[in-house]
Order: C-alpha cells, then sequence, then structure tokens
C-alpha cells in the first residue's frame, strides 16, 4: 500500500471513528486497521484472532456476533449489529458490528467489516429519552439516517443519523424540500417523479432499496443505499426513506481490494494482478512477459538486515516504473522476482528494449548509510501471439528465467529460442545422422594405449562424424541422441564391422595388438548382442581374443541377469570387458568381483587431477591397490603429461592412454605412427 494511500484511509477512518478487519479464510488470518486498535483500545502490535476479538463484546452480544459471524463465513450472509464491548482498557463502549463477504468468482475467500464506535451517539440519545420526545428518540437510536417527507416533498423528520450523514442540523433542514439533498440532474426531476407517482401510484423506487447519489450541505456528493415507504400523512401520502451512507464501506472495500491486489512493500500490483492482467489482455496482440529476478539477494539480507533489503527492493520497483511508463505493466511477486508486461505497440525492438532494461536496472543503488550495492540480474522472457500462449506465458517465462540463472548472472533467456534450438537441433542431429549413416559418413579413429615402457600395444576405437561442412563432430553430441532414437543400433553395428576389419589387419602385422570398442547399454541389452558380433568378427576373421568391450558402470546397476550371461558368453569367445569412466558412476564393486571383468579404465578427470588434488590421488592410488589384489588390468585415460605418466606407473597402472601419447587419428595415420610394416594401411579402406 502506498503511503499516501495509508494516510488516507487512517484520517478517514479516525474522523468516522470507523475500524476495519479483514478475515482470509483460507489462512485464517485476522488483520485489524490502525483505528479498530485505537477503538479496543489495544497497542499497535496486539496479533488479533477471531476467539480473542470475540471476548471484548460485552455478556449479551458475545454469543450474537459469534452467529452472526458464522454465518457469513458459512453462507455469506452479511449482519450489522448494535452492541456494547469493554476494551482493553476497561472502557465500556457501544458500536456498530458489520460483517460481509468477499467472493472471488463464486468462491467465498474472506469476510471483511466495519467497526463504528457510536458510544457518542448512545450517550445523546439516552438525553433525548429524558426529553421524552418518543418518535425522536426511536429515529434517532437507529443506525439508518430516516427522512420522512410530507405529500408535498417537505421534510418533516430527520434523524440523528441523517443529520451525520448530510451534515445538516435538524433545525436547517426541517420544511425544506427533499431535492436538497439530491445532487443534479436527480433533483431537476425529482418534482416530476413525485407528481407522477401521485397520480400513477407507480414507481419504481418505493418498496424496494437502491443505490444513489447523496448531496452533503457542504456540497460533496456521495454514495447511499436507500429505501422508500409511502404513509398516509395528516396532509396526504408522505414518505419514509431509510438510508446508509455507503462510503466508508466502499473506501473500505477499495482499500482491501487493493491490499489483495498490490505487494504490500513496493505499491506494483502482485501476482494476482499480473495474472488478471494477463487473462484481460488482446489476444491478438504480441504480448511478452519477462520474469526478472535479483541474484543472490538473500546475500543483502543475511549481510545487513531486512530493512536493507526492502530498501534495495524498492529501489528496483521505483526504476520498474520508471521504465514502465504508461505503457507497459509491472508487477511484483514474492521475494525478488518482479514481472515486466512488454506492450509492442510502444517499442521498435524487442531485444533492444530487454538490453536496455537490463543495464537501467543492474545500476548501484544506494542503500541505506552510504551502501552502495552491485546487483545482477537474470531475466526469462516469453511472448505470446494468441490466447492458448497467453495462459501458459507465466510458467514459460519462469522455465526461461531458470535456463537464465543457470547460465550464470545478469543473463538473459528467451524461451522461444530456448525451446526451439533445443527441438531443431535435436531433429537435426537425428536426420543427419540418419543420412550420415547411409552414406557411410562415420570413420573409426584410434587413439594409441601404452605399456608401461610407453610401447603402443592396443588402441580405442572411437567414432568420428564428418559433417557436412567438412569438420568433425565430437562423439559427444550425437552419441545420446543416437541412444535416443534407436540410431545406436546401426551406428554400433557400423563401428563393430570397422573395428573388425581394422583388428584382422592389424594382427596380420602385430597379432597381440588389441583394439578397444565403446559398446552402449542399449546395444549391449539388446538380444543376440554377441552371437551378432560374434558373426560380424568371423565374417572378417577378426580375433575375438584381441577385442576388448568397454561398458560403463551403469549398465552393472541394471538387470544382472542379462548383463551376467552376456559377458560370460562373450568371456567364452576370449573377448576381454573393461569398465569405462570408473569412479563416475554408482560402482557396485560386489558386482564387478562377481562378474569375469578383465580391465577398469580410471576416469580421465582422476588421472588428469592426480598431481593437483589429493583426493583424485588418493582415489587413483586406492583403485589401483584393490584392482592388483582382483587381478585387474588398470588403464589410466586422460594422461596428458610425462608427469602423470611416471606417476601412474609408480602407482603400478598397467596401460596409459592420453594427448600425451596420442590423440585418436585416422586408420591411415595411426597405423603409420603406432603399427610397424606400413604397407598394411592399404588394406582398410577408410
Ligand atoms: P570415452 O569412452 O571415455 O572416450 C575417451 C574420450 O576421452 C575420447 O573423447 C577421447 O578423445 C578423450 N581423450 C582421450 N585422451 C584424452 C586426454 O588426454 N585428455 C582429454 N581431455 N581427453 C582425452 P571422444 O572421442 O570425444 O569420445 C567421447 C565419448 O563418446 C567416449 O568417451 C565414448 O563414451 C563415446 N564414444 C566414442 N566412440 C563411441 C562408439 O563408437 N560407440 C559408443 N557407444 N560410444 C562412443
Ligand atoms: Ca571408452
Ligand atoms: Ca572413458
Amino acid at each position: 500500500m502506498s503511503i499516501s494511500y495509508e494516510k488516507l484511509m487512517t484520517s478517514i477512518e479516525e474522523t468516522a471513528l470507523i475500524g476495519g478487519w479483514w478475515y482470509d479464510i483460507a489462512s485464517d488470518n485476522l488483520e485489524w486497521t490502525s483505528a479498530l486498535r485505537a477503538i479496543y483500545e489495544v497497542e499497535q502490535d496486539y496479533e488479533p484472532r477471531i476467539e480473542s476479538a470475540i471476548t471484548f463484546y460485552n455478556e449479551a452480544y458475545a454469543e450474537q456476533i459469534k452467529d452472526a459471524l458464522q454465518l457469513t463465513v458459512t453462507t455469506g450472509k452479511a449482519y450489522k449489529i448494535k452492541a456494547s464491548i469493554t476494551t482493553a482498557k476497561g472502557n465500556v463502549k457501544w458500536v456498530f458490528a458489520s460483517g460481509m463477504a468477499n467472493y472471488e468468482g463464486n468462491r467465498l475467500t474472506a469476510t471483511y467489516g466495519v467497526f463504528q464506535d457510536i458510544t457518542a451517539d448512545v450517550i445523546r440519545a439516552e438525553n433525548l429519552i429524558k426529553t421524552n420526545d418518543i418518535t425522536q428518540i426511536t429515529l434517532d437510536s437507529l443506525v439508518e439516517g430516516v427522512v420522512v417527507i410530507n405529500a408535498a416533498g417537505k421534510i418533516t423528520k430527520f434523524n440523528q443519523a441523517s443529520e451525520n450523514i448530510f451534515k445538516y442540523h435538524r433545525r436547517d433542514i426541517i420544511g425544506k424540500p427533499i431535492e436538497i439533498l439530491m445532487p443534479e440532474p436527480h433533483r431537476n426531476h425529482h418534482q416530476a417523479y413525485l407528481a407522477n407517482y401521485h397520480e400513477t401510484k407507480v414507481a419504481n423506487i418505493v418498496g424496494i432499496g437502491r443505490e444513489v447519489i447523496g448531496l452533503k450541505s457542504d456540497g460533496t456528493s456521495f454514495p447511499m443505499h436507500i429505501s422508500i415507504n409511502s404513509i398516509d400523512g395528516p396532509s396526504g401520502q408522505g414518505f419514509v426513506g431509510t438510508i446508509r451512507d455507503l462510503t466508508e464501506e466502499k473506501q473500505i472495500k477499495t482499500q482491501l481490494d487493493r491490499l489483495s491486489h498490490y505487494d504490500n512493500l513496493t505499491g506494483l500490483p502482485n501476482r494476482v494482478s499480473l495474472i488478471n492482467y494477463l487473462q484481460k489482455a488482446d489476444s491478438t496482440k504480441v504480448i511478452t512477459l519477462i520474469a526478472i529476478n535479483l541474484h543472490d539477494f538473500k546475500k543483502i539480507n543475511l549481510a545487513y538486515d531486512f530493512a536493507e533489503g526492502d530498501v534495495v527492493l524498492k529501489a528496483l520497483a521505483q526504476r520498474l516504473t520508471d521504465f514502465t511508463g504508461l505503457h507497459h505493466f509491472a508487477a511484483k511477486d514474492i521475494a525478488d522476482r518482479f514481472w515486466l508486461v512488454i506492450d509492442h505497440s510502444y517499442i521498435k525492438d524487442l531485444e533492444n528494449c530487454i538490453i536496455e532494461l537490463m543495464s537501467f536496472l543492474k545500476q548501484a543503488i544506494n542503500g541505506d548509510k552510504n551502501r552502495r550495492h552491485h546487483i545482477s540480474i537474470c531475466m526469462g522472457v516469453a511472448s505470446s501471439q494468441n490466447n492458448d500462449m497467453l495462459s501458459n506465458l507465466i510458467t514459460r517465462a519462469e522455465t526461461a528465467l531458470f535456463s537464465a540463472k543457470q547460465k550464470g548472472i545478469n543473463e538473459i533467456c528467451y524461451f522461444e529460442n530456448l525451446l526451439a534450438e533445443q527441438i531443431i537441433s535435436k531433429y537435426q542431429i537425428e536426420t543427419d545422422l540418419r543420412v550420415a549413416l547411409g552414406e557411410q559418413a562415420l570413420e573409426c579413429w584410434l587413439q594409441p594405449k601404452v605399456n608401461q615402457d610407453f610401447k603402443t600395444i592396443a588402441a580405442e576405437v572411437l567414432v568420428r562424424w564428418k559433417g557436412k561442412d567438412g569438420q568433425y563432430i565430437p562423439p559427444d553430441e550425437f552419441i545420446h541422441i543416437a541412444e535416443k532414437t534407436g540410431l545406436i543400433m546401426p551406428l554400433g553395428a557400423y563401428v563393430a564391422n570397422k573395428t573388425a576389419q581394422m583388428l584382422a589387419q592389424i594382427n596380420k602385422l602385430k597379432p597381440d595388438f588389441t583394439l578397444a570398442m565403446n559398446v552402449s547399454p542399449i546395444q549391449f541389452l539388446q538380444a543376440n548382442f554377441a552371437p551378432k558380433l560374434v558373426a560380424c568378427f568371423d565374417s572378417h576373421q577378426a580375433n575375438l581374443a584381441n577385442l576388448t568391450i568397454e561398458i560403463t558402470e551403469t549398465l552393472l546397476i541394471g538387470d544382472v541377469k542379462i548383463v551376467t550371461d552376456t559377458i560370460n558368453e562373450l568371456g567364452r569367445y576370449g573377448i576381454r570387458i573393461s569398465i569405462d569412466d570408473f569412479g563416475t558412476g554408482h560402482s557396485n564393486l560386489k558386482r564387478i568381483i562377481d562378474m569375469p571383468i578383465f580391465e577398469l579404465k580410471i576416469d580421465k578427470q582422476f588421472v588428469n587431477n592426480c598431481l593437483i588434488d589429493k583426493k583424485s590421488e588418493h582415489l587413483l592410488s586406492a583403485i589401483v591397490s584393490m584392482s592388483k589384489v582382483m587381478d585387474y588390468s588398470i588403464v589410466a585415460e586422460g594422461v596428458e603429461s610425462l608427469e602423470i605418466a611416471k606417476h601412474c606407473i609408480n602407482l603400478g597402472v598397467d596401460i596409459l592412454q592420453g594427448y600425451y601419447f596420442g590423440k585418436a587419428e585416422p586408420y591411415r595415420s595411426f597405423v603409420k605412427k603406432h603399427v610397424e610394416n606400413v604397407h598394411a594401411v592399404e588394406l582398410v579402406s577408410q
């Protein structure tokens, strides 16, 4: 709530001796205005509860109020009860307590009410009794204003409540025409209405209540509820009007509306208002929603206090308001989340507009005591062009914001691009890979594996895809897509075929040379994986005993039976099983021990870091000592320097692989470099 608004409300309340309350049914939260606290004579930090509020009522009224309130909560029926209370300071006061229901759509969400201190009026009525004017006493004891007019339309009775409402003293108004209480244009037409009624006896207003505008002695008009009944008087037919001033009720309703639609701290519209705004937006126009988040806002609260955090949030809200002007719509959500709806009719270029917004918002903010806060911001942007998208624009902007936060600070992410980029590139890779497989655009490169004497005794087969532009696409970019789309099957078959071809050729030159081939879990778990592989190698007369299959630890947490059966079957042909990336997965050592595993390949992250990071070094040496006991062959992959190579050998690693000894390269050049008898190169075409 803005400061000026709050001031206005408080002064209205204080002048009229009126307080307001609001009870939120869902949260069981009761709020009192400060004027209400003053009536009850409780401290301003007093926290009201429904049960304790009832105890202020004097005995005769407590039950009545309780029942009425219960009825409002359950049925929405409004009440207005005159009652007496004993304040916190022990003073007895007379009040009018009212309760009404607040609906959101069809749902009753809260009750609220007005509480008026009428002690002075009651005392006055008591005094009047002493003067014996019973009619006047009766009229004055009514909460509603009562105005009686005679057949000529002149005022004959004007009760105490009417005096309060219209700000006239009885003695000044008795005998005056009723039109005096009506603003134009009603005033002009009233005589004609009255004449018509006397003639036809037909009137819209008699017998029913309605809301009209009244006029006070000071010329101000106000909303009031009036119900009129005709009476037969000594000089013909007159009318009794019962009047209720709706000013405060309306103001409090507006005020409470405001509370539920605006952010308390910054005065910006809240999330409810944002949703309303988006629901009412013109669905034929483009709308862009930006979710804005402060980075590390919590730090400000923690480093200083919440008041300092509030200063920052208010400053940011002010900047957003300045940026918004009359054209866009800014809102504040919970915590440090802000929203901005951009109306495209007022901007030329969305991207520019957002970049401007970013640089405007992220300027340092002056806090209390000359502190300066250098803030960082992330934004998620989502646009819509039709109704369907409008409904989940908030979710889209939030998704984009999430991506922006993942990227870092002062980042902007666009939902459309995000989604489109992901879908397009995945789809593109899938279709291109399909074509590449058909055109044999995949190549199998070899990376050397050396023994403790640094002699190349084996190689790992690593697939490469030559893109249309001649650039090689690394396997990390397409293997997972091949796995998801099933393309891993033809890809795996292609690699197996090439591996068999290469192994057969190399073994003619070096009979003990082995090749290691990566096999994805999807391939491995396929029925007939082993027989097919065996058939493929047989067709090239390749020695299966010189083949190593690299599988990952994840495979070992799956269905044990199938995995064990396949490993055993492969073992019968002399095929060796290597556990790749060892140390990164959820190793189940027990399972590894139970299976005929030949080799553990320690993941490159531990090898790379073994000289600089104690944890990696310990892990490396622990794995090596364990493997020695278990008789596994140990491979260290990712060896990038001589120091690391020596360190690994000192620990007892058997085989080394890494850039220090050579990157993966095409078959021809690999054989030239790493295998003797160079003429063998011609035998395999790539
Ligand atoms: P991987 O099996 O762990 O293969 C080792 C990766 O580490 C290779 O990347 C290799 O080039 C890289 N590397 C080797 N030495 C070093 C080094 O000293 N330092 C660093 N930083 N990296 C080194 P590449 O070729 O990009 O392969 C990535 C992954 O793609 C492989 O990881 C493997 O999981 C998968 N992959 C490759 N070829 C195939 C295949 O034919 N079939 C299947 N299913 N997956 C494959
Ligand atoms: Ca591997
Ligand atoms: Ca690896």
